[in-house]
């Protein structure tokens, strides 16, 4: 299906998602009783969105009260299969809602609705039909054990749900990746609150209704809107009935939610910041090297946790893939979602976009050389107030630079020449993170070899993105702790116990 004939099909434009946001507790929408709210604007023109209400510690402690119940009420007592139909139900409502949810999610983030209609909502919906095929085929292991008196005993494992789960979700992909954790969370059968980002508000509210359509128990999922620190999201991870904190996010986010769970000796689960390199090897097929890197470096405006932001090139071909690269640039297309050739949006927010240029500016002081971008696009009157920056490719830079060493998380990269595997691969793990890899090569053994030796928790070869959601997702050093993923995601979301029966 061709990108034109997409947008045709899904008519429903980002206008008709404007509106407030509230919390969704235990089963009812409410304003809750802070008094206190943000306004929501759109990234696209900074035009007003709608009202978010600021959760405080009664709304926070209601939805953790009614998470907390609703384990021992009707939902504690489903079968493993009633409940697993009822997330099947999910999956096909926000498949029913596709367009209302499309458009929410285009208007909070500003993303073009080719990549959301290919990517974020089918994903959302995929994440509750998939976990609850997952769980359909977990085993446990058994043991016979013969006891000192000549008779036996049977032992055997049993994976019971954890509790109450705090998901602490970000902006970037918001229903993608909190339903990433919302699906295996409800599959295993535990309840969760949901502290959805400040930035992105309107599908995690969305799926309140959907969950109310088909007739998910009360209590089941929560969501409490507000801020990190001194917010709900600090009082969320605090809270004593939480059993176990998931989140994704910013590493130095990661820092503070491990102290604030670290009471009560909360389990936690992240997946955190990159600063994700690819190697291009001269033997890749340069057409197929190109369009992956594309995607990898500029997608949702660079705002993938998983997109590349140093590429090194092997010498023979640098000029030409530096040259192809900035060609590929230039043709990117920023503009409304709702356009069927836009196929670049904004960044998030003001406040990222002057994150964002400050590393533009800072690029160029530590001696980058720009090859294009570098600043804000010319945009139509009506869209100028909205956060565009231009994509941007640097060469030249020395390795010990803040550029190539911090996360920007913006339409950026830097490329750089390399003339051995070793040098590449030892370029490619010298940051303090280890979330992904690609490599671009036609020779398979070199792809197999390298791929071992990246220091990642996900290596593609000759592809991005391309995800299998029964492998194993996170990072390695400070991009994460633990995987999720297929039956992985068991491994939080579930405590096994072992049963012991004497025969
Ligand atoms: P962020 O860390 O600023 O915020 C994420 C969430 O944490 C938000 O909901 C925020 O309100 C909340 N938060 C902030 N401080 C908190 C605190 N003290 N206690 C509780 N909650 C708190 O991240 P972001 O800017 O929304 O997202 C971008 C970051 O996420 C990037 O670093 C990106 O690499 C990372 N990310 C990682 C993955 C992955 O799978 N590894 C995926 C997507 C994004």
């Amino acid at each position: 299906m061709t990108v034109q004939t997409l947008h045709k099909k899904h008519r429903v434009g980002v206008e008709t998602a404007r509106r407030d946001a509230a919390h969704f507790i235990d089963g009812n929408f409410t304003r809750g009783s802070t008094g206190k709210s943000w306004e929501n604007r759109s990234p696209i023109d900074n035009s007003l969105i709608g009202r978010v209400p600021e959760g405080g510690q009664a709304e926070v402690d209601a939805a953790v009260q009614a998470a907390h119940a609703a384990l021992e009420g009707p939902w504690g007592k489903m079968s493993a299969t009633e409940r697993t139909d009822l997330l099947a139900a999910v999956a096909d409502e926000i498949n029913a809602r596709f367009d209302e949810f499309l458009a929410a999610e285009c208007l909070d983030t500003g993303k073009p609705y080719g990549l959301a209609s290919h990517i974020d909502i089918p994903r959302g919906a995929a994440n509750f039909k998939m976990f609850a095929d997952t769980v359909k085929n977990v085993s446990t292991e058994t043991f016979i054990l013969d006891t000192p008196d000549g008779k036996s005993a049977v032992n055997y494992g049993l994976r019971r749900p954890k509790g109450v789960i705090a998901v602490i979700s970000p902006w970037n992909l918001p229903l993608l990746l909190m339903t990433w954790k919302v699906g295996p969370a409800l599959a295993c059968g535990n309840t969760v609150v949901v502290k959805p980002s400040e930035e992105t508000p309107l599908t995690a509210t969305l799926l309140g209704e959907v969950m109310n359509k088909v007739g998910v128990p009360k209590g089941v999922y929560n969501v409490v809107h507000g801020f990190g620190p001194q917010s709900a999201g600090e009082f969320l991870t605090q809270h004593p009935l939480v059993n176990g904190v998931t989140f994704t996010g910013e590493t130095r986010t990661g820092e503070a939610i491990m102290r604030q769970a670290a009471l009560g000796v909360r389990q936690v689960s992240f997946e955190l910041g990159g600063k994700n390199p690819a190697i291009v090897f001269a033997d890749c097929d340069l057409d197929k090297a190109i369009e992956g890197t594309m995607r990898s470096a500029f997608a949702n405006c660079g705002q993938v946790c998983l997109g590349t932001e140093r590429i090194y090139v092997e010498r023979p071909i640098f000029d030409a893939f530096v040259a192809r690269l900035k060609a590929g640039a230039e043709s990117l297309k920023p503009g409304r979602p709702e356009d069927a050739a836009t196929n670049l949006g904004p960044l998030i927010s003001q406040e990222h976009r002057s994150k964002v240029l400050s590393y533009y500016q800072l690029a160029l002081k530590e001696g980058a050389t720009l090859i294009t971008g570098g600043g804000v696009p010319e945009m139509p009157q009506e869209l100028s107030q909205g956060a565009w920056v231009q994509p941007t490719i640097w060469t030249g830079l020395r390795d010990d630079t803040r550029t190539i060493n911090e996360e920007i998380f913006g339409p950026c990269c830097h490329i750089r020449p390399f003339d051995t595997e070793d040098e590449a691969v030892r370029l490619a793990n010298s940051t303090p993170y280890g979330l992904a890899a690609a490599v671009w090569t036609e020779n398979l053994s070199r792809g197999h070899r390298v791929a071992a030796r990246m220091d990642v928790g996900i290596c593609w070869v000759n592809s991005w993105f391309l995800r299998d959601l029964r492998t194993a997702f996170g990072g390695s050093k400070q991009s994460g702790i633990g995987r999720e993923g297929g039956l992985h995601s068991l491994e939080f979301y579930t405590e096994l116990s072992n049963v012991c029966i004497k025969l």
